[in-house]
């Protein structure tokens, strides 16, 4: 198998997009991949600071060292979310690549705060990744508001949107559906921009672009995620790919061409999404962050707990 784009061995093929490349141009066609959806997306521009969320797995990893490839100005944040053993051996990882690359890391630990997941999940009798989910939440767009940052960047992969886009599907689930973007717009003061910087590369893809760059990142799953419905739909979702090259893409990139249909949805949720439009939010009464409702999903959490941060 040849690169097709200079002619050398090949190591990685791309059956989606019917080719094949080297190691080098590989890295490339992923760089190009990320601008690509940067700029079709207007995620953000070269002014930006950016925050880079980074768990320590390999698509967090890889976001970060494409957009330093790219020449962003971004800085890491890592949540410790306080899950015994898993968290320890995942900080180390984001710590690493943050000293190795030079670059500035922020660590917020859900144990020093005394609310970590496990025992929030237990204390408020919910599923540990849906109490994850809020925790991650609440302290990405807090960070990046107390750091100044105008953008979040998360590492979630076309895998992980397909399969998100799947489940909101299969349940119908409107609201998710209207929320469920590669961009989601800032609001006001009280939330920044959301971006996917990684929706057009495949796990698959990610994985590769992590190995052939060298980046060390945690090979363990999370031990929350065993049974997770993602993992189902994930897998699906690979059975139709595997005689369907490039159906994942076409059923993630088809739904968010026609998003404008579905935003008649959000509006008659929570009034029109856009650039700096307020919405319905208002600020938390307990920690002054945007929301729905007051008190905020956060909080709620906490106080059901009885476990409030320190
Ligand atoms: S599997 Fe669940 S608990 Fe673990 S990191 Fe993911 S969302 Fe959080
Ligand atoms: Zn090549
Ligand atoms: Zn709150």
């Amino acid at each position: 198998m040849k690169c097709r784009r200079c002619g050398k061995r090949a190591v990685i093929d791309i059956k989606a997009h019917h080719t094949a490349f080297c190691r080098d141009c590989f890295i490339l066609y992923v760089h190009r991949q990320v601008r690509r959806a940067i700029a079709e997306y207007r995620m953000f521009s070269r002014e930006d600071k950016i925050l880079v969320c980074v768990s320590g797995g390999k698509d967090s990893l890889a976001l970060w060292d494409i957009l330093l490839s790219l020449g962003y100005e971004c800085h890491g944040l890592h949540l410790d979310l306080g899950i015994d053993g898993y968290s320890e051996r995942s900080r180390m990882k984001a710590v690493e690549f943050a000293q190795k690359r030079g670059c500035t890391l922020r660590v917020i630990s859900m144990e020093e705060m005394g609310i970590p997941v496990p025992k929030l999940a237990k204390k408020s009798r919910r599923p540990e990744c849906s109490v994850c989910g809020t925790v991650k939440r609440h302290f990405f767009n807090k960070a990046a508001l107390e750091g100044g940052y105008k953008v979040v960047a998360t590492g979630h992969n076309l895998d992980d949107e397909a399969a998100r886009l799947l489940g909101n599907i299969l349940h119908w689930q409107w609201e998710y559906l209207a929320k469920q973007r590669p961009v989601l717009p800032p609001v006001s003061d009280l939330l920044v921009r959301k971006v996917e910087p990684l929706c057009r590369l495949s796990e698959r893809e990610s994985a590769a672009y992590a190995i052939l760059t060298g980046i060390d990142y945690i090979l363990e799953e999370c031990p929350m995620s065993k049974g997770a419905t993602s993992i189902r739909y994930k897998h699906a979702l690979n059975i139709l790919e595997d005689s369907m090259p490039g159906a994942k893409m076409s059923f993630y990139t088809g739904f968010i061409k026609n998003l404008p249909r579905l935003s008649r949805a959000w509006e008659d949720l929570h009034g029109a999404i856009g650039e700096d439009s307020g919405g319905s939010f208002s600020r938390c009464s307990e920690c002054g962050s945007a929301s729905f409702t007051d008190p905020c999903n956060f909080c709620r959490l906490t106080i059901e707990s009885g476990l409030r941060p320190r």
